[in-house]
């Protein structure tokens, strides 16, 4: 492989068309909020609109203007509501779906409505469990007067963990709530509550993480294909004897005499700084050690196992068929979303 980062928007496409037929006869809409996950809002819309999607959903108002010049005719919600007069003109300038989450974002809409002389739709979005966002589904009255109400959803706080009793909670909660509107559209599910079972799945699912490969459950093998891989090219390869120190803190002390491999990489560019004396990269699939702290932009690695000789120019995967998402994200102490949010390299 090249070194570079490279992302598999094909994989993302069949990822979407995987999911789309296992929610049948429920929509599967996008999650592409903060630049799709990191991967390129541009390219990752077009690829799912190329594959059939027609919802997306963004968490900025930035996010949902840049959406609305790629892809004019999608339905495009915006997550975290309408905050001021300001923000609801501009969401009406660039046909954004509304989705209120408390009563002042009720009254952004309504008063803007008001003023062009019109009921303007929205989406209610309701809390079951998580206390993050939304009404609360137990005391809310979804017929709300001045706003067109479309559609209801909630967000599950433990989707990845198939066994846990919130699930079903949230699960009850947003059903009663459901129940009594049912010309209303609803949505629920993530990407793990959409292998939580066709009861989770009502009318729109909103998957972000396994569109990119992210594993959305927390066991099992992985249902995604892999959409990233990460390589970083070695810059210099050093012989150390024994007892020696590699970089800022003297953090590790070499144990033997070491062939040492320096990355063009560090966590500008992503690779955490948490996986000091942690991570490993691997070289063909023999895996090697970061070794001492990464630093900003260099990261040293332990390749005297590594049965040939590294040379400069060579590219350590840092994240492909040797190294998963999750793997690194769990030696990193975190989790795949925030290892793609924070990837910050050139396109291949
Ligand atoms: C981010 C987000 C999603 C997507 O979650 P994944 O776990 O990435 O599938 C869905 N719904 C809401 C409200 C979100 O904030």
């Amino acid at each position: 492989m090249q070194p570079g980062l490279h992302i598999d928007y094909e994989a993302i496409a069949a990822n979407w068309r995987l999911l789309a037929d296992r929610v049948k006869p429920a929509r599967c809409a996008g999650v592409v909020k903060d630049n799709a996950y990191g991967l390129g809002l541009r390219r990752v819309a077009e690829a799912l609109a190329a594959a059939g999607c027609n919802d997306f959903f963004v968490a900025h108002l930035h996010e949902g203007v840049q959406l609305r010049t790629l892809l004019p005719k999608a339905r495009i919600f915006l997550l975290n509501g309408v905050t001021s007069d300001k923000v609801a003109e501009d969401m009406v300038t660039a046909r954004l779906m509304a989705i209120l989450n408390h009563e002042d974002d009720l009254a952004y809409w309504r008063a803007l409505g008001q003023r062009l002389n019109r009921k303007l739709p929205c989406w209610l979005h309701v809390d079951t469990g998580m206390n993050r966002l939304g009404w609360n589904a137990q005391t809310l009255d979804p017929e709300l007067e001045g706003v067109e109400v479309q559609g209801l959803m909630s967000h599950l706080a433990c989707s990845d963990e198939a066994q846990h009793p919130l699930n079903e909670l949230q699960l009850a909660r947003f059903t009663q709530l459901r129940d009594r509107f049912p010309a209303m559209e609803a949505s629920f599910a993530n990407s793990g509550g959409i292998f939580l079972g066709p009861d989770y799945h009502f009318n729109l699912v909103r998957p972000g993480i396994a569109l990119y490969g992210g594993h959305p459950l927390n066991t099992g093998p992985n249902p995604m294909q892999p959409v990233v891989s990460l390589y970083a090219p070695v810059l210099q390869v050093r012989e150390v004897p024994a007892g020696q120190s590699v970089g800022y803190g003297a953090s590790f002390i070499t144990a033997r005499p070491s062939r040492l491999a320096t990355l063009d990489a560090g966590y500008a560019q992503g690779l955490l700084r948490t996986l000091s004396n942690k991570g490993v990269v691997a070289f063909n699939g023999v895996r090697a050690p970061i070794v001492g702290r990464v630093s900003m932009d260099l990261t040293v690695v332990d390749v005297t196992d590594v049965p040939y000789a590294v040379q400069p120019g060579q590219a350590a995967e840092l994240i492909g068929p040797t190294l998963t998402l999750e793997e690194q994200a769990q030696a990193a102490g975190t989790i795949s979303y925030e290892i793609l949010t924070r990837i910050n390299w050139p396109r291949a």
